[in-house]
Order: structure tokens, then C-alpha cells, then sequence
């Protein structure tokens, strides 16, 4: 695993939340849980989270990435949730 935002392997335990493991990065210092999204590649997914945000609908995302809409948003909802999380910290 690496830091999500900088991609070093220098990191810390952090606690836990909501019983899963945190970890703070000792270069960056956002804290991260080892919650990775599989499958695809980050950067599609971000892509994909980029269109959601632009105003692109769920379905059509899916239609683009060859997935199911339930698989998009969970993207979505994923990547959201961290970057929320990642802004707070810093
Ligand atoms: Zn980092």
C-alpha cells in the first residue's frame, strides 16, 4: 500500500475508524485508511469522478467505462468520500 495522496510508503499507524485501519503518511501527512477501490485504475477512476462532478449522469459514465451504474457510483461515492476526508486533514 502507498500514501493516496503522494504515493510514499513511508507511513504510520494512525488509530482506527469505524474499525478499520488508519494510517498517517510521514511525508505528506494526510492520513488514510487501506480501503483501495480494485479493479481499475486509479486514474479512471478519477476520471470518472471528475465527469460526475461535471454533471455527467451515473449511466453514462458506466456506458463510457464498459461497467454497471451500481459499479460507478460506488466509485464515485468512494473517491468522494476520501477526498473529503484528505481536504479535512490538511
Ligand atoms: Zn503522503
Amino acid at each position: 500500500m502507498k500514501c493516496k495522496k503522494c504515493g510514499s510508503v513511508k507511513y504510520c499507524k494512525a488509530g482506527k475508524v469505524r474499525g478499520m485501519q488508519r494510517y498517517k503518511c510521514k511525508i505528506c501527512q494526510s492520513t488514510f485508511t487501506d480501503t483501495s477501490v480494485r479493479g481499475r485504475p486509479l486514474s479512471q477512476k478519477l476520471f470518472a469522478l471528475t465527469l460526475w462532478k461535471e454533471g455527467v449522469t451515473l449511466s453514462k459514465i458506466a456506458e463510457q467505462f464498459d461497467l454497471s451504474t451500481p459499479a460507478v457510483w460506488k466509485w464515485v461515492h468512494v473517491l468522494e468520500k476520501q477526498e473529503t476526508f484528505q481536504n479535512k486533514g490538511s
